[in-house]
């Protein structure tokens, strides 16, 4: 049962992208008001924003990100239908081309969700919104924290408005949740009031994206279908996704780690989807006609900020989503570790057993468990690539060489490619490929598929999706 819970008074949410939107559906079950403080103007249609560039290129929603979301806006997969994205199993219409050749299609029994990122979130925004208890303040900036007198309790913020004139403010809070993602200024706020900021790992990879849209016939039997082309580290360093998105249009995102960029002028573009490993990205890309301009968007490192560390921390404060931690984007695991982590904010609250002044530190334990997962998978995969630089994890180089095999065998048993895309879409921990009834099939797959067999030629033959 929730605490619906007008004791609790007001809850700020600072941000309203997916982190804040989540954040704020989830307090309204325990907070009497929610207000969501975006700097930004939101409209009502599907649209990218200036604080959130990152939406204009391709976004999957991972298995787990749909359900727990689905658990909050029961409507949302069939809404997200009715507008023309793709909620479908994971794994059928699957052509993800890595390690030499197509992983295996399977019948995974659990959907994602394909369609372009102001669309998911203008829904969730609209059910968001419906909520009795929820407002929204855009072009309002969050410029700063205030605090009691003595500095150990947040009870508001100070925004600036936008509108015509400039206006500064003060808002009042019982909780304020900053969702402002990775350019987050709580650890400077930290540091002004006296509190030591957070440390930070960052893991360079320097990762560039180049997106465009194309338009898809109603027909076309491969509408459905999601491709994918994943390097095989390092000797390959291109990446490339092709998804169907509402509109009847495709989504191209394709790019490189350490530097190896897509161009953005059209015959180069071109040229490097035409080098990716899955030849049928450019097969289809180069059929189809383009409506969009070349958009590029850089990831520099994948940045994690440890307040799960801290033993000072005031009370009435909570970061979340990307302002805790970003992660290269090419494994798509943003959205859903943010979701994921307002859901475990959700269960503390319900359990209503920690104290106010517990709240943060309980909170951040919570979040670091989320994160650890989508940290680990990404940061790891990260550290095939020498040039790439930061924290590594111990033991990563043996364990990749585990899981380049896990690759391998998920293109011939549909067992392992079950369990590595449990584990891909953050339903199963990482250790669940190392049981050693899973290290036996990824064992026995890779010895009766042996590198420079016969049927690694011809990898492309497996399962093309086009013929030309
Ligand atoms: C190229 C790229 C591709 C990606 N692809 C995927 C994918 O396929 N799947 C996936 O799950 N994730 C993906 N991600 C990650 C995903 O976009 C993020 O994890 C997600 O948007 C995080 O949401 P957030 O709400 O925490 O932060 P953000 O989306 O960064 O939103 C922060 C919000 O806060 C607002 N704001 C900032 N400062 C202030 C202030 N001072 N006052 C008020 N408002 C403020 C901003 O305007 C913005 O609306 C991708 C990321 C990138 C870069």
């Amino acid at each position: 049962m929730k605490t619906q819970n007008a004791a609790r008074g007001h809850a700020l949410v600072l941000g309203a992208s997916m982190g804040g939107l989540i954040t704020a559906r989830v307090l309204s079950d325990h907070f009497a008001q929610v207000t969501i403080l975006e700097r930004d103007a939101v409209t009502a249609v599907p649209q990218s924003r200036k604080g959130q560039p990152q939406t204009r290129h391709l976004h999957g929603l991972l298995v787990s990100g749909l359900e727990t979301l689905t658990r909050y806006f029961p409507d949302l997969p069939d809404a997200l239908t009715k507008n023309g994205a793709i909620v479908a199993d994971m794994a059928e219409n699957m052509h993800w081309y890595t390690y030499g050749g197509f992983r295996q299609r399977l019948h995974f029994g659990a959907n994602a969700a394909l369609m372009s990122r102001p669309l998911l979130e203008s829904l969730v925004r609209q059910r968001t919104l419906a909520r009795p208890n929820i407002s929204l303040c855009d072009n309002t900036a969050v410029r700063g924290l205030v605090t009691s007198a003595d500095r150990t309790k947040v009870i508001g913020v100070e925004v600036e408005s936008r509108g015509e004139s400039a206006q500064h403010e003060r808002l009042s809070a019982d909780l304020v949740v900053d969702a402002t993602g990775r350019g987050s200024r709580t650890p400077q706020w930290l540091t002004e009031l006296g509190y030591t900021a957070p440390a930070e790992s960052a893991v360079k990879v320097d990762v560039g994206y180049a997106t465009r849209l194309y338009r898809r016939d109603p027909d076309d039997p491969f509408g459905r279908d999601w491709l994918l082309s994943t390097p095989e580290a390092p000797k390959e360093s291109r990446f490339g996704g092709l998804f169907p998105i509402e509109g009847d249009r495709w989504i191209v995102s394709v790019g490189g780690w350490a530097g190896d960029h897509a161009p953005t002028d059209e015959a180069s573009y071109l040229e490097f989807i035409r080098s990716l490993s899955n030849p049928d990205i450019y097969r289809i890309i180069s059929s189809a006609e383009p409506i969009s301009d070349i958009l590029a968007y850089k990831f520099p490192a994948s940045l994690r900020r440890h307040y799960e560390q801290l033993e000072r921390f005031p009370q009435g404060l909570l970061v979340l989503g990307d302002a805790i931690s970003s992660f290269n984007p090419t494994y798509g695991q943003g959205m859903s570790s943010a979701i994921l982590q307002a859901a475990a904010l959700d269960k503390i609250l319900t359990q209503n057993a920690v104290a106010p002044e517990l709240l943060a530190r309980t909170f951040f334990k919570a979040a670091a468990k989320v994160v650890d997962i989508p940290w680990q998978l990404s940061v790891g995969e990260d550290f095939r690539f020498p040039q790439t630089t930061g924290p590594k994890p111990a033991g990563v180089d043996l364990i990749n060489r585990y899981v380049a095999a896990v690759h391998r065998a998920t293109r011939f048993d549909e067992e392992v490619g079950r369990a590595f895309l449990k584990v891909m879409n953050l339903l199963e921990p990482p250790t669940s490929l190392m049981k050693p009834g899973m290290m036996w099939r990824v064992w026995q797959a890779n010895r009766a598929h042996p590198r420079n067999s016969p049927s690694e030629q011809t990898p492309t033959q497996e399962t093309s999706v086009v013929t030309a």
